[in-house]
């Protein structure tokens, strides 16, 4: 065995290039050749560029190198050797750091969260629907693994023709990067941990590959060195490769580190599930609009957010440093010293006060002692603390389908009534409304093999349920037994008409029948009303049903046939266009006749002016995101439904939104000025 210790001198430190080509010259021997700290005793296989990247050795690390076997006093030379000529690199790579090169780059979008915050890049790419887990049989492992080495040998050509190409455009030192994308490709930690994986769980190579991707990736994130850090995106470069050669498309899910930003071309909801939100600063993204879902939880957790930023997403790699800053609806990236300085003292100055806890709780009562019950919305469990700590009268919409975490995983049925159960003894004797799982359509949870033409209009919802008979069964099960535990309702998703809700109801009672387990009182069965034709057919509904839950951000996208999430129509989605009044105020006078409650839970409930009108069309339940609960609570108790009720009156006869909005701007500013600032009311139209 032969053994010395040494310093890393290089600037960069161990970096990619340097491991590729240490990688290189110890392959070269029999001997076993490690690499450990001095300060942590981490050790790295000298043959294994991955495990010398996790060594996160920077410039002044001391390392211990340990030959061992018939050519070790060769071996160890040879490294030392290398070390000493600071790994033979290009004179042209040494002097051309990344960051050097970068520069400030500004984009517009829609500030959807409030607050500016700064910290790296995390790219999420939008692949999940095609990264599915799927069991298979024994027989099948070896077919599995075939398809492994088929795709590793494939994204090897590639691989091949793109640094032959680089090297011919752009020069020697500007092509070693993909040497070392060829060497991740080929290390024994990804492939061998990746065939051992499909063994062992009996997984499809595509999750295999993503599973253990995500792991390397997830320590890699974590490193100290800033420089070191940031060739984290190379490999989940190669991972992408790898899963769009296994799938045609795949992404990378990893672990967040302290200062993630994340950056996505759309954020679906099954990917925000999965992460620790608790460690994201912020979140930017190409698509989506003002009630996407993922708006609507960045909101519920205090999380930054703009969106909108079109092709941003594809200027970014994982790494690089990014201000966001909803106030402005804008983000930069790479930003010079005098952005970073602007941004402190931003963030000091005007980032709204993290929301408090309230003393108040129960329904509010306004002025003229209208009782108005204020619920919440709640989408993941990471929530359910703030349902007590701002005073909610309990669940007025829990969002089930963000319980299932990835396309094609559907939640058994003791899962799902654990998290029922868990939701209704949080949500006390107030209660919660469990709404079936809304899948399909915005939320990318769509189970079905082919990519709908028109999600939106397709099989979401309870359609999905109606067609899936077995998938709703379980949820309605589940939702049954843990009724026991607490007040628990139902609430049925975007139906058309009645038709959709006896369907539904036939299923919940059969389900209820087969019941082994003693539920003191069956649960209320609800609609949503949030599709044109349930307002129109609302009578027929409401004979059928124990309560209305009222989706305006539904009921304006298929009003007004604007798509929620998409930004290039977002002048077009208009909260207080009249049609879309016209059908609240409908729903809400049939519920009345009916003598049913009608909870308003979009996110017009979440905003104080549009919830002065709905008190003034004599809604008096609503339900919205925790954090805005106070906001809500001190406006109704400082107005008067009667006057309410006739602004309301004068918004339902205006021709268009227009109109409306600017009714609301200048009566509310008139006649409750302590209560609504300009900002806080719709903005003047802008003149072009
Ligand atoms: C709505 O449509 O207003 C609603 C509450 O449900 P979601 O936003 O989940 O579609
Ligand atoms: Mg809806």
């Amino acid at each position: 065995m032969e053994q010395r210790t040494l310093r890393v001198t290089g600037r960069l430190g161990l970096h990619a290039r340097a491991a590729a080509n240490l990688v290189r010259i110890a392959s070269q021997f029999h001997s076993t050749i490690t690499l450990q700290r001095l300060d942590n005793s981490v050790e790295a296989d000298a043959k294994s560029i991955l495990s010398i990247l996790m060594l996160a050795a920077s410039r002044g690390t001391e390392l211990r190198v340990t030959a061992e076997g018939e050519d070790a006093p060769g071996a160890l030379n040879a490294v030392l050797g290398l070390f000493a000529r600071d790994f033979d690199e290009p004179e042209v790579a040494k002097h051309q750091p990344r960051d050097a090169i970068k520069e400030e780059i500004r984009c517009k979008g829609l500030g959807v969260s409030a607050g500016v915050a700064m910290g790296r890049v995390l790219r999420l790419q939008d692949g999940t629907r095609d990264v599915y887990r799927a069991e298979i049989d024994g027989s099948d492992v070896e077919r599995e693994r075939r398809r492994f080495r088929a795709a590793v040998r494939l994204s090897r050509r590639q691989l091949e023709a793109i640094k032959e190409r680089a090297e011919k455009e752009l020069g020697r030192g500007h092509a070693y990067i993909f040497d070392a994308h060829l060497l991740f490709l080929e290390d024994a930690k990804l492939t061998r941990d990746v065939e051992q994986y499909i063994v062992e769980k009996r997984a499809n190579a595509e999750w295999a590959a993503k599973v253990v991707g995500d792991r390397l990736l997830s320590i890699y994130m974590q490193i100290n060195d800033e420089y070191l850090r940031e060739r984290g995106s190379d490999i989940e470069d190669v991972i992408q490769r790898l899963l769009a050669n296994l799938t045609g498309e795949g992404r990378s899910q990893p672990r967040l580190t302290e200062d993630a930003v994340i950056v996505a071309q759309d954020l679906l909801p099954s990917t925000i599930a999965e992460l620790d939100l608790n460690h994201v600063r912020a979140i930017a993204t190409d698509a989506g609009g003002w009630t996407s879902h993922m708006a609507i939880i960045a909101r519920g957790l205090g999380l930054t957010a703009v969106v909108g930023l079109r092709d941003f997403y594809h200027r970014t790699r994982t790494g690089d440093q990014l201000i966001v800053d909803a106030q402005r609806g804008e983000v930069i990236l790479n930003p010079s010293a005098a952005s970073i300085q602007r941004y402190e003292f931003t963030s000091q100055s005007s980032s709204p006060p993290l929301p408090s806890q309230s003393s108040e709780r129960g329904p509010v009562v306004t002025e003229d002692g209208v009782s108005i019950a204020l619920r919440a919305n709640i989408e993941l469990p990471t929530e359910f603390e703030s349902v007590k700590r701002y005073g909610a009268c309990g669940v007025g919409l829990f969002r089930s389908e963000f319980l299932l975490s990835r396309p094609g995983l559907l939640l058994s049925e003791d899962e799902q009534f654990k998290a029922y159960r868990a939701l209704a003894e949080m949500a006390g004797p107030d209660g919660a409304v469990v709404r079936l799982f809304d899948l399909g359509g915005e939320t990318g949870y769509e189970l079905s093999e082919r990519p709908e033409r028109n999600p939106a209009l397709g099989l979401r919802a309870i359609r999905f349920g109606l067609k899936n008979v077995s998938v709703m069964r379980a949820q309605v099960r589940a939702i049954l037994r843990a009724a026991s535990f607490g007040p628990l309702r139902i609430v049925i998703p975007m139906v058309s008409d009645v038709a959709d809700v006896m369907r539904a109801k036939q299923i919940i009672a059969e389900e209820w029948n087969t019941l082994e387990t003693e539920v003191s009182s069956k649960p209320g069965i609800g609609a949503m009303i949030e599709i044109p034709s349930a307002v129109l057919t609302a009578d027929k509904i409401a004979s059928e049903v124990d309560f209305f839950e009222l989706g305006t951000n539904d009921l304006v996208q298929y009003t007004l046939a604007v798509d929620r999430g998409n930004d290039a129509v977002s002048d077009w989605f208009r909260t207080l266009h009249p049609a879309v009044l016209f059908g609240i105020n409908r729903s809400l006078e049939i519920a009345r006749d009916h003598n049913i409650p009608a909870i308003v839970c979009g996110e017009m409930a979440s905003t104080p002016a549009y919830v002065v009108l709905l008190a003034g069309m004599g809604a008096v339940d609503l339900s919205m995101t925790p954090a805005a609960i106070p906001r809500v609570r001190s406006t109704l108790a400082q107005i008067n439904t009667v006057e309410a009720s006739e602004l309301a009156r004068q918004c339902l006869e205006c021709a268009t939104a227009d109109e409306v909005e600017g009714l609301v701007r200048d009566g509310f500013a008139r006649r409750w000025p302590n209560l609504f600032s300009p900002q806080t009311l719709p903005a003047e139209p802008t003149t072009n």
